[in-house]
């Protein structure tokens, strides 16, 4: 637990008047959860403070979390205190105008690759960053005011960033947090509905997409929906993007990697994995994330079998020097 810096960051939003909460582009559950799960403890408990969601993109899926605030001038920027929850690099801050802050926090869980804020609390061991967020209600819990839709929004992040906990980053502290935000009332039965429930073309696309994965020797299972597929399924980029999740439990596929065409005509990798690593992998090809949840974007059909052709190699090498795999 980083005590110190999280004092220093508690220290300076006691400081200011006026904090702004950021989060990466294309959001998740962990990026909309931790930002709108510490700016509603930061209202419940500075009800006197001037706090704003201050981003520039949101994805559907995630709309039953509610909206976040109107983008604000420019000149509004200069007095505030920026918050960036969940984003590794500068480039993947949805808003750019976070530069226009006086200063800038740092609040992340992901491989840290690029040092930006002035002040910085990275735990990259940790599940999600609301887990993070979790922590830091419940060290100063005598100072901070938490509500039953700030712990929905922190539980929602925990979850799906975990894969429902289930991910190898999940410690007895996580469960420990889960249990306090959970203690605060969330109805997870309405939660669960939300995140998990699914249209019918959606399922009917999933059987289209199994018969089209395909698998290498090595173990790599791979699926590329183009624009075509999400057309004849009338298919969003987030539902196409969700298309991933169903390659993860293909035993000997220690890798799996889904390809989705992008509007402006680049391919936007998601890269999975159980025991080996593909975050380096991602790195090669422009991207980042986690050990094991990485993404990047590849731009032509050449260079996708590239990665596809690497990530074999990575399984080959692990599989020839390991015994316990499946
Ligand atoms: P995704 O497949 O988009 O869910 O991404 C998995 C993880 O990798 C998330 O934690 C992302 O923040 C991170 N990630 C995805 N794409 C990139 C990228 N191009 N550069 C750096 N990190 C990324």
């Amino acid at each position: 637990m980083k005590t110190a810096e999280m004092q220093i960051i508690l220290d300076k939003i006691k400081e200011y008047d006026k904090i702004f909460i950021f989060r990466h582009f294309r959001p998740d559950g962990d990026a909309v959860g931790s930002s709108k799960g510490l700016y509603t403890i930061l209202k419940a408990t500075y009800p006197e403070k001037k706090i704003y969601l201050q981003n520039a993109d949101f994805s559907n899926y995630l709309a039953f979390l509610g909206g976040e605030d109107e983008l604000l001038a420019d000149e509004e920027y200069s007095d505030a205190l920026g918050i960036v929850v969940d984003t590794a690099t500068k480039d993947r801050i949805s808003n750019k105008k976070y530069s226009l802050c006086r200063e800038l926090v740092k609040i992340d869980h992901h491989i840290p690759i690029e040092s930006y804020g002035d002040y910085e609390w990275i735990e990259e061991l940790r599940s999600s960053c609301c887990e993070m967020i979790a922590a830091f209600y419940d060290t100063f819990r005598d100072e901070l005011t938490i509500t039953p839709e700030a712990a929905r929004y922190i539980y929602a992040g925990m979850v799906t960033d975990s894969g429902r906990f289930r991910f190898r980053d999940v410690s007895p502290e996580t469960l420990r947090l889960a249990g306090v935000i959970l203690g605060v009332g969330i109805d997870t039965e309405n939660l669960y509905a939300n995140l998990y429930l699914k249209h019918f073309d959606e399922y009917k696309f999933e059987g289209y997409a199994r018969r089209k994965m395909k698998i290498t020797e090595g173990g790599v299972a791979y699926l590329y929906v183009t624009h075509a597929m999400k057309k004849k399924f009338g298919l969003s980029d987030e539902e196409a993007s969700a298309s991933v999740s169903l390659m993860d439990s293909i035993k000997g596929s220690l890798i799996w990697l889904a390809f989705i065409d992008n509007k402006d005509g680049t391919i936007r990798v998601r890269l999975r994995s159980r025991f080996v690593t593909v975050s380096e992998l991602a790195n090669k090809y422009g991207g980042g994330g986690h050990a094991c949840a990485a993404g990047a974007t590849v731009h032509s059909k050449r260079e996708m079998k590239a990665l596809i052709a690497d990530a074999d190699k990575l399984i080959r090498e692990y599989k020839e020097s390991h015994t316990d795999w499946l």
